[in-house]
């Protein structure tokens, strides 16, 4: 299953999908603020990239949420991982700020490496417990308003790692492109 809508002269795709096998130039890490390895999809990336990643993240003084750090692939297909750091979900007002930062940032980032084609997994929607559906009308209306202005990311795919979320994501891309 898969979604691709044009925005501008760039690509936005919903698959189902395992985050670490993606052929975008980089894929999106949702890290914690050491940027160690740690569990869920962060834990997935670094077992597919091998120790060097842990090895090069540690160099990198930790990341503070919102914020995106770059490294290296290494083992994976990507050439490189942006590290961004997810809110965890209290219900305040900061949250959606924050997320929102999380992939601004990461996109910002991407441009300025010139890195044209990213992967994203659903930031912050595990263990950091955001409601998917909130997350996914941040995270796509996010992407869209970065796409309309920076034609030079040809493409940003969401990796969503069930059929359960990949729905959610679609139907808050039919919402946005609605409105
Ligand atoms: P966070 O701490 O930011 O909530 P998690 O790793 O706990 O991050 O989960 C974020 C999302 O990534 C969840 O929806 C989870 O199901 C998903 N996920 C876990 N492993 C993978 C993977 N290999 N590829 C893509 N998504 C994944």
């Amino acid at each position: 299953m898969t979604i691709k809508h044009e925005i501008e002269n760039s690509i936005l795709e919903l698959i189902i999908g395992d985050i670490t096998t993606q052929d975008t130039e980089a894929i999106a890490n949702a890290a914690n603020r050491r940027l160690s390895p740690g569990g869920g999809v962060s834990g997935a990336i670094h077992r597919a990239a091998g120790p060097q990643l842990w090895e090069e993240s540690k160099t990198l003084g930790g990341c503070y949420t919102g914020e995106a750090k770059l490294t290296k692939g290494y083992n994976l297909k990507a050439k490189y991982v942006i590290h961004t750091v997810g809110p965890v979900y209290s219900g305040s007002a900061d949250d959606s700020e924050d997320l929102k930062n999380c992939y601004k940032n990461s996109l910002l980032l991407a441009s300025r490496k010139n890195i044209k084609s990213i992967s994203f997994p659903s930031i912050s929607t595990g263990v950091f417990g955001y409601p998917v559906k909130e997350a996914s009308m941040i995270a796509l209306k996010t992407i869209i308003d970065f796409l309309k202005e920076h034609t030079e990311i040809e493409l940003v795919r969401m990796a969503l790692f069930s059929e359960g979320d990949y729905n959610i994501y679609k139907s808050s891309l039919e919402k946005i492109l609605k409105d």
